[in-house]
């Protein structure tokens, strides 16, 4: 099977994008991995980068109408990592910081994009805060979603190269309780201790939880009281909790908004939110996953199968507006870990995946 030539392109490229350090937070790396990008892409597409708080946002474009591509330069890997951690070419596995995570992702797009028909029209965004959050990006993303009738996220792809079609919507909530103060030995019942409320707080989130429908609630930090001596005036808790559908979101939501008091003299507030919706997949998504796996299987010889995972990505703000295809990125190991690494094999039939859905979103 003959892969366009450009295809070979992409080690290069990543070595280069690799070997250039983008933490999150470190707008001038950003800004190189983005230059490098619209470098690439330069004749055949035009490019402009808008500056925000976080570095700026890229956007590439051709024409109107046609996919939305999102991928982001940012990378969890401090600057100095790549001297512990360089890059190395072994062939079939390429190492180094952000290859996976996802610089793999972003030469993919080039490739692709190089490789298509030059009136196949497509929008290209490269944020910079995807693994802080996104809070930067967040409009942009979801101004470009509307218009597009696919989203292609390059976050990574599972082992064997499957995507993924639902991702958990991630809260963070913070409990503050406070109670009556009072001495321990001397009128220990005048006191209310919101050390006790929290204790009954934490375990009544856990009877939130329905682990079948992938609803987990974790309390994760606590702190509260003075001296043991005293019966605790307040408490809090930080709470990381996950949901697979919108309407348990909107049922944890709408219980933590109205919560119990199990000693009616304290008072118990929970903060917060969902800061990622989850990503449900729907009918209009498992036709264009229907498409990749056509492609995918007459390269590879198996099917591309969609898996629903834990982790959030940009895909979970694209899921509620416009068809949404993630991990269609590199396949590899160890995203986040010292280990990060591609398999070299998956990297031409996942460009040539991404051409086909590009055109044939941008007919
Ligand atoms: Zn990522």
């Amino acid at each position: 099977m003959g892969y366009p030539p450009v295809f070979e392109e992409m080690r290069g490229w990543l070595e280069s994008l690799v070997k250039q350090e983008s933490p999150s937070g470190d707008a001038e790396g950003i800004s190189r991995v983005m230059q490098f990008v619209a470098d690439a892409l330069s004749d055949v597409a035009v490019s402009r980068m808008q500056p925000t708080e976080a570095g700026p946002i890229l956007e590439v474009s051709r024409g109107e109408g046609g996919a939305l591509i999102l991928g982001h330069a940012d990378t969890v890997w401090p600057t100095g990592t790549l001297a512990e951690m360089p890059w190395r070419d072994e062939g079939d596995w390429v190492y180094g910081p952000g290859c996976l995570d996802m610089k793999g992702g972003l030469v993919l797009a080039m490739a692709a994009i190089r490789s298509l028909e030059p009136d196949v029209p497509f929008h290209f965004l490269v944020t910079p805060d995807e693994e802080v959050g996104s809070e930067q990006s967040r409009a942009t993303i979801e101004a470009r979603a509307r218009k597009a009738p696919l989203v292609l996220v390059l976050e990574s792809g599972m082992p064997g190269g499957a995507i993924k079609i639902g991702r958990a919507g991630v809260g963070d909530f913070h409990l503050s309780i406070s109670g009556i103060e009072s001495h321990a030995g001397l009128e220990p019942d005048k006191g209310a201790s919101a050390i006790r409320e929290l204790a009954h707080h934490a375990l009544w989130l856990e009877g939130l939880e329905q682990k079948v429908l992938g609803t987990t609630l974790n309390v994760g930090v606590v702190s509260g009281g003075t001296r043991s001596n005293v019966v605790a005036g307040r408490a809090e808790a930080h709470i990381d909790v996950r949901v697979t559908t919108r309407s348990e979101m909107d049922r944890i939501q709408a219980t933590l908004n109205a919560p119990p008091r199990f000693d009616a003299r304290c008072r118990v507030s929970y903060h917060g939110g969902f800061n990622r919706p989850p990503m449900e997949p729907t009918a209009q998504s498992a036709e264009w996953i229907a498409l990749a796996s056509r492609v995918w299987e007459e390269l590879t010889g198996s099917p591309l199968v969609g898996v629903r995972v834990g982790g959030a990505s940009d895909g979970n703000f694209t899921a509620p507006i416009t068809a949404t295809l993630d991990g269609l990125g590199p396949v590899g190991q160890g995203a986040h870990a010292r280990n990060e690494g591609v398999e070299w094999r998956w990297m031409a039939p996942r460009a040539q995946v991404i051409r086909e859905l590009l055109a044939q979103a941008g007919r």
